[in-house]
């Protein structure tokens, strides 16, 4: 399949055809694939984000940087409010995107359940790294938006983050379910 990003993960369907299991290669006791599905999918949406957080600081330092280099009328870009409030607002995202994922993965660490904590952390750092990337660009003005210079391309990478290992509504499902409405 092609992507519109992530490129270096490729995609292709998996079909598995007549294929039996021995027992003994079995996950847990009988009954319990759900909950072993369960267990994992919350590691799964506790961690597989985190590389967004590296992105993020990257996207941070370098708006930050091109900010105060980039001047119009004799004065740098950064000294619009417009402009130190937007890099302002990545780096809040930044910091609470983190910390979810510190939370969600000291509960999973501690052995504690985070069906609520993980797909919190994942929904919140799927949807902060797309707009990270949005504001990435938008600060590097034509240069954000020209390939040559690479940084659309953490947007379309972003974007499948909302997608996998549960959409963002799906999550919210959870979430919900959690609070029990
Ligand atoms: C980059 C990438 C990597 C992936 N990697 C993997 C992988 O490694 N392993 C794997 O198994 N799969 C993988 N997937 C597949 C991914 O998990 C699914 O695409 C995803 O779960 C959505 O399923 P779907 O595509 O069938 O969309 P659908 O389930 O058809 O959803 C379509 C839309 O309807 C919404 N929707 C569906 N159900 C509900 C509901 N109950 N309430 C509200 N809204 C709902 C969805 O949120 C979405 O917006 C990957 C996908 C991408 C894009």
């Amino acid at each position: 399949m092609h992507k519109m990003g992530l490129n270096g993960a490729p995609m292709a369907d998996l079909y598995i055809d007549d294929c039996r299991v021995p027992k003994e290669n079995r996950l847990g006791g009988e009954g319990q694939g759900a909950r072993i599905f369960s267990d994992s999918m919350e590691w799964e949406r506790t961690y597989i984000l985190a590389w967004q957080i590296g992105v993020m600081e990257r996207q941070v330092a370098e708006a930050a940087r091109y900010a105060q280099e980039r001047k119009l009328s004799g004065k740098p870009i950064s000294t619009f409010q417009a402009v130190s409030h937007r890099i302002a607002d990545m780096r809040i995202r930044l910091e609470a995107a983190r910390w979810l994922l510190y939370r969600a993965a000291w509960l999973k660490s501690e052995g504690k359940p985070a069906s609520m904590e993980s797909a919190i952390a994942k929904v919140f750092a799927a949807e902060a790294a797309v707009a990270s990337a949005l504001d990435a660009i938008q600060i590097h003005g034509g240069y954000g938006y020209a390939t040559e210079m690479g940084i659309e391309r953490a947007l379309r990478d972003a974007v499948g983050g909302r997608i996998y290992s549960g959409t963002s509504e799906v999550l919210r499902n959870i979430i919900s379910d959690e609070l029990g409405l």
